[in-house]
């Protein structure tokens, strides 16, 4: 476990972190980031600053090696990072829409989506890995590869979110359970008219669909793939902005998503706070894009 200062650039405390990465017998499994604190304003002016924790069970060090860590690995760090950064930079002084607290659910994967886009960015990733033992960077052409192989069939995974979603919706607005039509037909009516492939006729697909009968996200399927849209056009921004600056860790389109999306919390709607760091509503071209699927 290591524990981290994060200080504005005056000095001045902003929010602290404990870090723990690797696996180790009787620890839970998985990665998440919490808040061990929140933001708040205390009597007399005095500030309460933000506390988070993220958790990751990734391989330690083994003998004189340092640890390796698996792209996949790395994307989850940066994921819960940008939890991480949503609690710790807030300024928002109320407890209940501080940082990560208050904020809608379909938008609370935006900042962690967001970080993810760093690990596909080669310009980043080159910068940060090396081989082990020759200490070589990241072969341009290895990149190529894993881009490819991480769009590979992404249309046909994105019509089956969409299948899900449409049918999560329907089944919470408009189906009537006491009708002629089954929860089956529903399944097989929307999947028809969304998706390339047919239904097999013995699919029950929507019996194990665990997250909305179980899991707490009924009515909400729709979060996944509304907050890959909100990420992905909020990255093109920083896409946008290297054109110009050369880079995509462009400082001020930084400052500008820290003011206007991180540091608010909860405190207002976050379709606001999009259109502020945006100026417009949010579109799909960049997911688009960014899945290889439009140029
Ligand atoms: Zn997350």
């Amino acid at each position: 476990m290591r524990f981290f200062r994060v200080s504005a650039a005056d000095g001045s405390l902003l929010a602290q972190f404990y870090i723990d990465l690797y696996a180790r017998e009787g620890k839970r499994g998985g990665a998440w980031m919490d808040d061990a604190r929140g933001r708040k304003l205390l009597a007399g002016g005095k500030v309460q600053t933000p506390v988070a924790y993220l958790t990751c069970n990734f391989s330690a060090p083994v003998g004189d090696k340092p640890a390796l860590f698996t792209h996949d690995e790395v994307i989850t760090l940066f994921h819960e990072f940008g939890h991480g950064l949503h609690h710790m930079l807030t300024q928002v002084g109320e407890l209940g829409v501080s940082g990560i607290n208050g904020v809608e659910w379909d938008a609370v994967e935006l900042p962690s989506q967001f970080m993810e886009n760093f690990c596909w960015e080669f310009e980043v990733l080159s910068g940060m890995t090396q081989h082990v033992d020759s200490g070589e960077p990241l072969p341009r052409a290895l990149f190529e590869r894993m881009l490819a192989a991480k769009n590979f069939q992404n249309g046909m995974m994105t019509l089956r979110q969409i299948v899900f979603s449409s049918f999560d919706m329907h089944l919470h607005t408009d189906f009537d359970p006491h009708g002629a039509k089954s929860v089956l037909d529903l399944s097989r009516e929307i999947n028809d008219r969304v998706h390339v492939v047919p239904q097999y006729p013995l699919s029950r697909w929507p019996n194990t669909f665990s997250h909305i009968f179980a899991g707490g996200y009924a009515a909400g399927y729709y979060c996944y793939k509304w907050a890959e849209v909100l990420s992905a056009d909020v990255y093109a921004a920083f896409e946008e902005a290297a054109q110009l600056s050369g880079t995509v860790l462009d400082s001020e389109t930084g400052a500008r998503y820290q003011r206007e999306i991180l540091s608010v919390g909860g405190s207002r709607p976050a379709m606001d706070s999009f259109v502020a760091f945006r100026g417009r509503a949010p579109q799909i071209d960049a997911l688009l894009r960014h899945g290889g699927m439009a140029a």
